[in-house]
């Protein structure tokens, strides 16, 4: 089970970029490119790549796959240019690229990848795109449920997936997002102050939690459900019975599910 990678560093250095480029309003990670001087194009290249930078003669420059995007604005283009600009902004993502030591690489969006790299400049892009100073300022006061992070996301126009991941971190409530597929975990990702880190059934997906029934019956439940602890948790004390929230995401095409899960 992968568990992704934090760096606070990409996190300051992405809100930074957001409040330089865009201090207003929505980011909008194509001003950014324009604005950077990197090349950019957006065009049919099959099922190759989401997303591409690449360094030649001296200049960057930034692929789209319209074929897996649609458009440069759906929030997944979105995420995919605010990725591929995180190539460009870490350091060694750049210098590597540069030299010619790391060859450019298609770039999947999101979350999906296990390699380093990949996780990095996905975080970076979740970073960009949901800067911590507007969010929080969002979310101040409010009572975490389902409907805020959907707020959020339209408000953001980032996927529920990134939305979640970036509350994790942080949002006012905590929460643990947790990514299956085929019943089994992929990867979990969860605030600091969450009360419980060690799911019950390793990677496989329990079967009385929302998701679990998911895979079980293939029928998609969605909305919040009411579980218990016990239900996702190793729980060794008398708290097995504590109130806990789930909103399952199924997604019956890849048979895989979106986890969102709170205490009350
Ligand atoms: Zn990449």
């Amino acid at each position: 089970m992968l568990t992704p990678h934090r760096n606070t560093g990409f996190a300051e250095l992405a809100e930074f970029i957001s409040d330089d480029f865009c201090p207003k309003g929505m980011i909008t990670p194509c001003d950014i490119v324009e604005a950077s001087g990197i090349g950019f194009s957006c065009g049919d290249y099959g099922n190759a790549f989401d997303g591409l930078l690449e360094h030649q003669y001296g200049k960057f420059h930034i692929y789209i796959n319209a074929n897996r995007l649609q458009h440069a604005y759906t929030p997944r283009a979105r995420f995919t240019i605010a990725h591929e600009l995180g190539h460009y902004f870490i350091d060694e993502h750049r210098n590597a690229l540069k030299s010619g030591k790391a060859p450019s690489h298609p770039s999947f969006t999101n979350f999906q990848s296990s390699n380093i790299v990949e996780r990095e400049a996905d975080y970076f892009a979740a970073s960009l795109l949901l800067p911590a100073t507007r969010v929080k300022a969002d979310v101040n006061r409010r009572k975490f449920n389902f409907n805020l992070l959907d707020e959020l996301s339209k408000k953001y126009q980032t996927s529920l997936m990134s939305t979640a991941i970036r509350f994790a971190d942080i949002g006012n409530h905590p929460i643990m997002v947790i990514f299956s597929k085929n019943g089994i975990i992929e990867w979990k990702w969860s605030s600091k102050d969450f009360p419980y880190y060690h799911l019950k059934n390793g990677n496989r997906v329990p079967e009385t939690t929302v998701a679990g029934d998911f895979f079980a019956t293939k029928s998609a439940f969605t909305g919040t459900d009411q579980i218990i602890a016990d239900d996702w948790f190793q729980v060794w004390d008398n708290r097995y019975l504590q109130k806990f929230y789930e909103h399952c995401i199924p997604y019956a095409p890849l048979n895989c599910a979106l986890s969102i899960v709170w205490e009350d």
